[in-house]
């Protein structure tokens, strides 16, 4: 499913501080049905430490968002980076279950010794989502009297069709737009 896990089975068995480094370059990261980011480039160093394993990731691309303003869908790219602790489950050469890490959500590595990177990308990805998304900083937004996107061109109403009802709608249109 995922196509960032990593195979730390080697790693595991070297000394504490041993390092991979690994590019990361796909076309997608899916985070749900509404959500994903592509493509998907960046980089991580995975490092041995006494209960696991470390990932320092950069990553960048772009998800497909809706602007605020004028409600079209355009690229926004995203950029991040962080540094999180994979802690191993059982032992490589015995396959013996190791004691569960005291912090709850802890990330794991399988028992098949496979590190899944993206679960600890979709989170840092959500933290990193713009909080008010925007096609471009000065987007006009739509029409409050017809809707139309105003970043398509300029465009004019004549008096008379602001009449009540319209107003009324222009004004609902106000409001939501905050
Ligand atoms: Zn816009
Ligand atoms: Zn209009």
């Amino acid at each position: 499913m995922s196509e960032f896990r990593f195979s730390v089975s080697q790693l595991l068995q070297e000394p504490t501080g041993a390092t991979r480094r690994y590019e990361l370059d796909d076309p997608q990261l899916v985070v749900d049905e509404t959500l994903r980011m592509h493509p998907v480039k960046g980089h991580v160093r995975l490092t041995r430490t006494p209960k696991g394993v470390l990932a320092d990731a950069d990553v960048h691309g772009n998800v497909d968002l809706e602007c605020g303003r004028c409600l079209t869908l355009y690229a926004q790219p995203v950029a991040f980076d962080f540094s999180e602790e994979f802690y191993q489950t059982v032992v490589v050469n015995t396959g013996a279950k190791l004691p569960p890490p005291d912090e709850e959500d802890a990330f794991l590595i399988d028992e098949t010794h496979k590190l899944d990177l993206a679960v600890a990308m979709r989170e840092y990805l959500l933290l990193n989502l713009p909080p008010a998304p925007r096609c471009k900083e000065d987007c006009k937004g739509l029409c409050s009297i017809c809707g139309a996107n105003l970043n398509d061109g300029t465009h004019t109403h004549e008096p008379e069709a602001t009449d009540e009802r319209l107003a009324g709608l222009s004004k609902l249109l106000g409001q939501s737009e905050q």
